[in-house]
């Protein structure tokens, strides 16, 4: 009774906090799917079938404390919209076990109920042994996946040992998963390129599975795709999935390119299919966006306002504007290539020099690679280098702040900031870009854009330039600063109604009405299925 009651006011205070959030959007508001709406669509879309959900991330991480053991919940949008699938679903989410307190609360099976206190639905963790396979694994997805899609001259490596980790693990991963199932009908969601090959295994078990992959890089072109030695296995890897889901339009079509050129397959380029051996593989985009009302509602309270003036005196900004960088200290975000065009931007102009401020939030990213560790050398160098031409004791030319910032930590630097700048040299998605856009409630910021980021497809309004052209990038930047602010309005109120329809939850919502619609869920009679 007690918990019901708390349930219910739980909800309330949710739908009142979602109102304000919508409020806050202004005039650009349309309707925004939320987490109750989404457990609705994915019971009524999904039924009673056993959902399995797999991601190399667990959404609960169980750490020590001095208090005891506690409970993390997994930061970003995409593991709360994919928690509320799985609450409402009442699915098992199977992912790797990473937290030093994991092993302590789960039973022999490596299975906890989650979320704590509330338990909805089974953690099922597994345990990747450590060292070898866990570093091989994690540098094969790091050190070879990550840059072979990207693309950024990073030359991957193509390890055989450090493969067969890959295709152990994903195994694992595919073995928990038909436990999972047992003999029952079953509909499984592959999260990322760290399980490319799972459903290889999941079809040759269980040809009945219904299998959704969402990968969340870029996909390569043919040419480069030709390079990785285990090209086909990873194809049919995805080609054993009925849906295969990436961000934007320009990594399907990639997709389907290097089917085409390594696989005999048919390709239906009406439907977005490609047809092999009888089965049929669908290929659909669904673009990836933070919850937009929410960081505008943040943004639009008097905290937020206060906490960036208190940034504003603690690093000695006086009245400077501010340019903003935030990544992950990662070589795909082209973080470099934005110093040096803030560089090149002070020589050229000399009159911005004391009149401007470079905030560069770089988070620790993969420490464990040489390319990340040198990586994040040349930033601090980078950073060193500009503050001794252009800054002063008082009024350094760029601050680096190179910790993680929460939600609430983050919310006031894009609050802060006149201008931010996003020049990937390849990306997904891109989300900073669109937290960026939702949290300028006010339209007094400008974002710099790399055409190069998933995000520029949607944020057409954003002044692109490439990060490869330094002095493009650096004349996008002195435009941004410098902008007419009728047109800056005019801008940031056009970027803002396309973010404003946009939260995860609808992300997740998209993906499994499509499940529903190509006749993706277990029970239901599958039309053409002979054909398959
Ligand atoms: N982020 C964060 N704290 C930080 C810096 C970044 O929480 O100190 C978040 C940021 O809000 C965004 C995510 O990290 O949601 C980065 O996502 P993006 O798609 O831009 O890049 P990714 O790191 O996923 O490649």
């Amino acid at each position: 009774m007690g918990t019901a009651k708390t349930d219910v006011a739980k909800r309330v205070r949710r739908a009142l906090t979602r109102m304000a959030s919508r409020q806050a959007l202004g005039s650009e508001v349309s309707d925004q799917t939320t987490p109750d709406e989404l457990a609705r669509a994915a019971r009524s879309y999904l039924g009673s079938a056993q959902i399995v959900i797999a991601s190399n991330r667990e959404p609960y991480m169980h750490v020590k404390a001095p208090s005891g053991i506690e409970v993390v919940r997994s930061p970003g949008g995409l593991a709360s919209a994919l928690d509320s699938v799985a609450r409402a679903t009442g699915a098992t989410w199977i992912a790797q076990g990473a937290a030093d307190a994991d092993r302590l609360v789960v039973d022999e099976e490596g299975k906890v109920r989650v979320p704590p206190g509330n338990e909805r639905y089974t953690l099922k963790r597994l345990w990747i042994e450590p060292e070898a396979r866990e570093l091989e694994y994690r540098r094969f997805c790091n050190g070879c996946l990550w840059p072979l899609c990207h693309i950024v001259y990073v030359r991957p490596h193509f390890v055989a040992a450090q493969w067969r980790a890959y295709q152990e693990v994903n195994e694992q991963f595919a073995e928990a998963i038909l436990a999972a199932i047992g003999s029952k009908p079953g509909l499984v969601l592959l999260q990322d390129y760290h399980l490319g090959l799972c459903a290889s295994v999941l079809r040759a078990r269980r040809p009945d599975l219904s299998i959704i992959m969402f990968w969340h890089i870029p996909w390569p072109n043919r040419e480069v795709f030709r390079t990785f030695p285990w090209r086909r296995e990873l194809l049919e890897g995805l080609l054993a999935c009925d849906l295969v889901g990436f961000h934007i339009q320009y990594h399907a079509n990639n997709f389907l390119d290097t089917v085409a050129q390594e696989l005999e397959a048919q390709i239906d380029h009406e439907r977005f299919a490609i047809r092999r051996r009888g089965r049929k593989t669908f290929v659909r985009t669904y673009p990836i966006s933070p919850d937009a009302a929410e960081i505008s509602l943040a943004a639009s309270e008097p905290w937020a306002a206060r906490a960036a003036d208190q940034i504003r005196e603690q690093l000695g900004l006086g009245g400077v504007k501010i340019v903003l960088g935030v990544d992950r200290l990662d070589y795909t975000k082209g973080i470099p290539e934005r110093m040096v065009a803030y560089k090149h931007l002070l020589e050229t102009r000399p009159e911005l020099r004391g009149q401007v401020s470079f905030i560069q939030i770089g988070v620790p990213s993969r420490v464990d690679l040489p390319e990340y560790q040198s990586l994040a050398a040349t930033v601090e160098e980078l950073a060193v280098r500009l503050n001794q031409r252009f800054g002063t004791a008082e009024r350094p030319a760029i601050h680096l702040i190179t910790r993680n910032l929460g939600f609430r930590d983050l919310i006031p630097y894009y609050v802060l900031a006149d201008v931010a700048v996003v020049s990937a040299l390849h990306d997904g998605m891109n989300l900073v870009a669109k937290e960026y856009v939702a949290a300028k409630v006010h339209l007094d910021g400008a974002l710099v854009l790399s055409p190069f980021t998933g995000a520029a497809r949607e944020l057409d309004q954003a002044i692109q330039a490439s990060p490869y052209d330094t002095e493009a990038l650096a004349a996008a930047i002195g435009r941004a600063l410098t902008m007419d602010p009728a047109e800056r309005a005019r801008r940031m109120r056009s970027m803002r109604e396309v973010v404003a329809g946009q939260n995860i939850y609808d992300w997740a919502r998209k993906i499994l009405r499509d499940a529903r619609r190509l006749h993706l869920v277990p029970g239901a009679p599958r039309p053409g299925a002979s054909s398959r």
